[in-house]
């Protein structure tokens, strides 16, 4: 089956894409830092010489939290939570995949991503059931939920070359440096070996 992989630009999605070499979709669903991401989806799409597609479909009066630019809804396990992210996104490519033929989703959540439900093996598992039920067989599959960002990382041997385009920010569409999803972007490079400190 065609893979089609939900490409956000950050760490995690761009070692899936060096992995698996699927075709590539970023969505710009309205969120804050959309343009960021769709930059450097493209640019590490480029370099991988993979095909790179965007949908945009403005969402953004659905989100709370950072990403949405407005305050955490109080069920919210982190400050960049968004409602039903994951599910709205997948649902998103799935409904584009279909009729251009694409048999599975990949996703690029990772072990880190299970403080928020929709990052989980259980999430993922409910959420294929739920494609496979309908119309068009579709999987979706997310082969580093049991992974560390870092040995995600290193399974994929990935470059300082395609790391410096990978864009992981919550706040705007130029890195800001200083939110969780920069934060935690910079360790694990630095884990990684690839970050200098001064
Ligand atoms: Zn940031």
């Amino acid at each position: 089956v065609d893979d089609l992989l939900l490409l956000s630009g950050g760490l995690e999605s761009t070692a899936l894409a060096a992995l698996e070499r699927p075709s590539c979709l970023t969505i710009d669903y309205g969120q804050v830092p959309a343009d960021g991401e769709v930059a450097a989806a493209q640019a590490v799409a480029h370099a991988l010489d993979l095909d790179h597609h965007v949908v945009r479909v403005d969402l953004s009066l659905t989100g709370s939290g950072t990403l949405a630019s407005s305050a955490p809804a109080s069920e919210a396990p982190s400050e960049e939570w968004w409602p039903f992210r994951n599910q709205l996104l997948v649902t998103v490519a799935a409904a584009w995949a279909l009729p251009r033929g694409y048999g599975r989703i990949l996703v690029g959540s990772a072990a880190g991503d299970a403080f928020h439900q929709d990052g989980t093996s259980g999430f993922y598992d409910l959420l294929s059931a739920l494609l496979k039920y309908q119309e068009g067989d579709l999987q979706v599959a997310a082969p580093a939920i049991e992974e560390s960002s870092l040995a995600l990382l290193r399974r994929a041997a990935l470059k300082r070359e395609l790391l410096g385009w990978t864009f992981s920010c919550h706040r705007a569409a130029v890195a800001c440096g200083d939110c969780p999803g920069c934060n935690k972007r910079r360790g694990v490079l630095h884990d990684y070996g690839l970050w200098a400190t001064a």
